[in-house]
Parts: structure tokens; sequence; C-alpha cells
């Protein structure tokens, strides 16, 4: 299914040109328009699915031998000393294209990029609490 209103939908399909560097029937690897590294990608699938809440067993199970695949090809073509590989879903996450894809974000020696995460300072009591609401 793709979505006529929907940019990825395009761009994985062909329809508005893009920096391609890999295309199988399932997903379209293209360069960020907006990189944050030199070299940052991201695996669009070519059906439209809104998030990773959404995606079916093959696009999910194909998505991430393919972002494997792509670190290692990535890291061998563009010499980069690490790898990123980050997914977000609804805006609360940071979500800005609402088309599920996956961010190839290849990392270099001082490369003044941040990406780190901070912890948010929970108790031991409350990740008690945390595990027990999951049960
Ligand atoms: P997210 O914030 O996870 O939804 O990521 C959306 C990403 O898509 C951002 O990194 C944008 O720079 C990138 N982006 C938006 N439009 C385009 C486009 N037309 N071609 C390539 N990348 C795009
Ligand atoms: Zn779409």
């Amino acid at each position: 299914m793709k979505d006529e209103n929907c940019i990825f939908c395009k761009i994985a399909n062909g329809m508005i040109p893009s920096r391609t560097l890999y295309e199988d029937e399932n997903f379209r690897v293209i360069l960020d328009l907006n990189p944050v590294t030199r070299g940052h990608a991201l695996i669009v699938s070519k059906e439209h699915f809104r998030n990773l809440y959404e995606i079916d067993d093959n696009t999910a199970s194909r998505a991430l031998v393919l972002a494997r695949d792509m670190a290692v090809k990535m890291t061998e073509k563009f010499g980069c000393d690490g790898f990123n590989v980050i997914q977000n879903n609804n805006e609360v996450a940071g979500q800005t294209v609402i088309h599920f894809h996956i961010h190839l974000i290849p990392r270099y020696k001082n490369d003044g990029q941040t990406l780190t995460m901070k912890p948010c300072g929970m108790t031991s009591e409350e990740l008690d609490q945390v595990k027990e609401s999951f049960d």
C-alpha cells in the first residue's frame, strides 16, 4: 500500500529522485537531505507503514538484515569508526516523517556529533515498579 500524500512513499518508489545507495523490492536506502554526519542515510520501506508498530513480519525481519549489511558496506566505503542505528516512532520520540524509516549514521572520531542518551535518574524501587507494570 502507498500513500499518495506521503513524500517517503514517492521517494522509495522512485517518483521523486533521491541519492540512492541501495534498492531492492522492499526498501530504498537514500542519503538524508540534512545529514548529521557524513554518509547519514535512511532505510525507507517501499510500502507505507506509519512506524515500527505497523510494519509487517517481512519488513520487520528484512529491515535489520539490511541495516547490518549497509553498516558493513558503509563502514568500508566511508571509513567511519563506528555507527548509530536509530529509529524514531511518533512525534514525541522525534519522528518528523510519518513513514517507517531507519537512520544509518556513520560516526567518526571527533565528528562533533553528540547523539547521547541522558539517564533519567530512577531509583531501584522505581525500576522494580517499572518491571512490575510490565508483568
Ligand atoms: P525522523 O525525524 O526520524 O522522522 O527523520 C526524518 C529524516 O528525513 C530527517 O533526518 C530529514 O533530514 C530526512 N528527510 C526529510 N525529507 C527528506 C528528503 N526529501 N530526502 C531525504 N531525506 C529527507
Ligand atoms: Zn509513505
